[in-house]
């Protein structure tokens, strides 16, 4: 699939497809229980050599096209799903890196299209550090360029991403998006402390304080990190992620049930068959989320609406699939160092996405005075 250059020859999404699905079946055999803290560079090495970062790219970038298009969207599912099917912390790690991806292509000059792409095919990982530490960073125009200061309080695999999209504040008091450098280990610091789950993550902080940068560095204008649909559109991605987490909680219990030859109990089936209603439920808000992501004709409110209402059934699906999970399989669900305790615990934590709240209520708020978009009934 990948030529010498790294570029991917071969425009076939179904291929890519094939490629994922035997991805996952060699590794969620093969693997056995990571270290919860350490990350996980193999999995992540596997999807590079299936070219699944390059596909990321644009069509003129050499890739697949799957921040673009809707076709490419759902082969985007299908990979963040199975990143989090193998592991939450990848699939976090991964999701971030895509989110990059999708911004410069969004707001991003043609030069820093280009210039970004060229850094992916050598295979470095980026992320999106938006929460910001204290301070929160700014930024501060000097003759030859701009200087940031101030710290970004979480910051997934800080030790592996090797540049950073994050924003600064202008001192208009204005956001503003910065591509930028993250390779000093001084500059390294723990974060928001020890997390229950997704310590693979290496979630940590970055101090930004006296990077001076060029303005190519600047990416789009004053206010487009919160641009909406796009922002809001975006957290299907972290759901894609969550998802693949339920499909393996779904995999453990079937599993465990089988092995204690307890699958045939009425009991343990009736919730097997409730958890497996999850799981598809999650799955079509999913796809229904995409859909409206990548969707040309739907007004902005109705793709935001679907998308937020989309991500809170996804985390109310996990949250009741954890509870069934633990009913099912006793206190054997609580056994530190165990896949099914593991998973959910980073499950629990990485459903802790910004201002559910907030999600839920706008949504209904849209949805009170208007239908459902065209074609839904
Ligand atoms: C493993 C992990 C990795 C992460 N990696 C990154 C990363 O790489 N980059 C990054 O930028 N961030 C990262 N984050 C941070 C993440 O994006 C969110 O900022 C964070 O998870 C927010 O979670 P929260 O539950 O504290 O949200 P909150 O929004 O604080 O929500 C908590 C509760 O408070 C309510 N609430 C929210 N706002 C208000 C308000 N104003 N008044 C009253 N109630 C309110 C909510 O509805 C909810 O009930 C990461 C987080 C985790 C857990």
């Amino acid at each position: 699939m990948l030529a010498s250059d790294g570029k991917i020859v071969k425009n076939d999404l179904s291929t890519f497809q094939t490629d994922l699905k035997n991805l996952l079946d060699r590794w969620k055999y093969a693997s056995p229980m990571p270290a919860e803290n350490v990350f996980p560079t193999d999995i992540l090495n596997a999807f590079r050599e299936i070219g699944a970062l390059n596909a990321l790219l644009s069509h003129e970038e050499g890739g697949l096209n799957l921040c673009r298009s809707l076709e490419g969207g759902f082969a985007l599912l299908t990979l963040l799903r199975r990143a989090g099917y193998l592991n939450l912390s990848l699939g976090r790690c991964l999701e971030g890196h895509v989110n990059v991806v999708r911004l410069i292509e969004l707001y991003g000059t043609s030069e820093q299209r280009h210039e970004f792409a060229q850094r992916l095919r050598s295979g470095i990982l980026a992320g999106i550090w938006v929460t910001d530490g204290v301070p929160p960073v700014t930024i501060k125009q000097e003759n030859r360029g701009y200087r940031l200061a101030g710290i970004k309080g979480f910051a997934s695999g800080v030790t592996q991403v090797k540049l950073a999209l994050i924003t600064a504040i202008t001192p208009q008091g204005h956001s503003i998006m910065v591509l930028a450098p993250t390779t000093e280990f001084g500059r390294r610091q723990s974060g928001p402390g020890k997390l229950m789950g997704m310590q693979a993550s290496g979630t940590g902080a970055y101090d930004f304080t006296d990077i001076v940068i060029s303005s190519d560095c600047i990416l789009g204008s004053v206010g487009d990190y919160l641009r909406q649909p796009e922002f809001s559109a975006g957290a299907w991605r972290g759901s894609a992620v969550a998802l693949g987490g339920m499909d393996r909680l779904v995999d453990l219990l079937r599993q465990e049930l089988l092995d204690r030859e307890r699958a045939n109990n009425p009991h343990q089936l009736y919730r097997l068959g409730e958890a497996l209603i999850l799981q598809k439920t999650a799955s079509m808000w999913v796809q229904e989320a995409v859909k409206a992501a990548y969707a040309a004709k739907m007004k902005p409110a109705d793709v935001i609406a679907t998308v937020n209402l989309a991500r809170l059934a996804v985390e109310r699906a996990a949250l009741e699939l954890i509870t069934l999970v633990q009913r099912s399989l006793g206190v054997s669900a609580f056994v530190r160092g165990r896949a099914v305790e593991l998973v959910m615990r980073d499950l629990m934590t990485y459903l802790r996405q910004p201002a559910p709240d907030e999600a839920l209520t706008e949504a209904a708020a849209w949805f009170v005075n208007h239908d459902w978009p065209k074609g839904e009934l």
